[in-house]
């Protein structure tokens, strides 16, 4: 079978390669083909592939794909806290924080998380004041890096105590809210895996700043983006997001620019 026609393998029978993105599940990962626009584009001969890799067994698989050759892993849910502790001593300032890594160099166990930065990257400028919704492992990255780049941070999550714990060990001046209350942000972000499931918290879009950005992690068209472009807010969806955390983790792996706007071409 050639590796174009695997959606995904298991760790014991990942094909030879240089990259990988490893999850549960992980058949509907976009990174590869994003991954080989930018190796295309560079004139590199590498390749990712999708290894599904199931909980309990992230550290026996890493050393398998180190064992066989593989130079990097873009590590998706629910192993980012599994993959930090395997790295354990050398993760960048994000990853230490959070307890949580996207990104693997295998041969050193270096590891960073570039879905904070990329997340900043993705705004076409800083908004004053953010609400985020959910306190998940997006959402811990995302938290963090707002609120490094100087953004006043207000929380919602569906379990408060999460949201509480959150700001605690992260150390965050953020707000915490009992009810998901638009009025007065300038960037309002859906990090909830609500819109998967078919529920999603209640918002009432009408308190809104017209002027707002609405931004929901999920990829295309979401009940919660369909709701505020309603309301004549601008809305993204985390495609933009996919592309510049994609893209912070090649620059880390290989040492030069990755081709942006072909990694986007490829996911439309
Ligand atoms: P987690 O599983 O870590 O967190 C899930 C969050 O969603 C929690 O805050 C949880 O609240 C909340 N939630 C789940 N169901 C509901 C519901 N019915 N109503 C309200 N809140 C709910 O997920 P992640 O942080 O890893 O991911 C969040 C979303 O972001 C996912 O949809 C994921 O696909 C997407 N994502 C996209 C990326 C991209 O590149 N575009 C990158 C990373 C994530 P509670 O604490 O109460 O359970």
């Amino acid at each position: 079978m050639s590796l174009g026609e695997s959606r995904s393998t298991g760790w014991r029978d990942a094909p030879v390669a240089q990259f990988a993105v490893i999850g549960d599940p992980i058949e509907h990962s976009r990174s590869p083909e994003m991954h080989a626009a930018a190796f295309r584009s560079l004139g590199l001969p590498y390749r990712t592939v999708r290894v599904h890799v199931e909980p309990g067994e992230v550290d026996e698989a890493l050393e398998h794909l180190a064992s066989i050759g593989f130079l990097g892993v873009n590590v998706t849910v629910p192993h980012k806290e599994a993959a930090w502790r395997w790295s354990g001593r050398s993760g960048d300032g994000l990853s230490a924080r959070i307890g949580a890594a996207n990104t693997l160099r295998l041969a050193t166990r270096e590891c960073i998380n570039t879905d904070g930065p990329g997340f900043v990257d993705t705004l076409e400028s800083l908004p004053e004041r953010a609400l985020l919704l959910g306190a998940g492992g997006s959402a811990r990255a995302i938290a963090a890096s707002l609120e490094d780049a100087g953004v006043e941070l207000t929380i919602w999550n569906r379990t408060r105590e999460r949201a509480e714990a959150l700001k605690r060990e992260l150390d965050l001046q953020a707000e915490i809210l009992d009810e998901p209350d638009l009025a007065g942000f300038d960037l309002i972000v859906n990090a909830t895996s609500a819109g998967l499931h078919g529920g999603g918290p209640g918002l009432e879009w009408g308190v809104a700043k017209p002027s707002a950005l609405a931004y929901d992690l999920v990829y295309g068209s979401t009940p919660f983006l369909e709701a505020a472009a309603a309301r004549g807010l601008q809305t993204m969806d985390g495609i933009p997001l996919l592309v510049a955390q994609g893209a912070r983790s090649l620059e880390w792996w290989l040492g030069v620019e990755a081709p942006r706007a072909a990694m986007l071409k490829a996911l439309l």
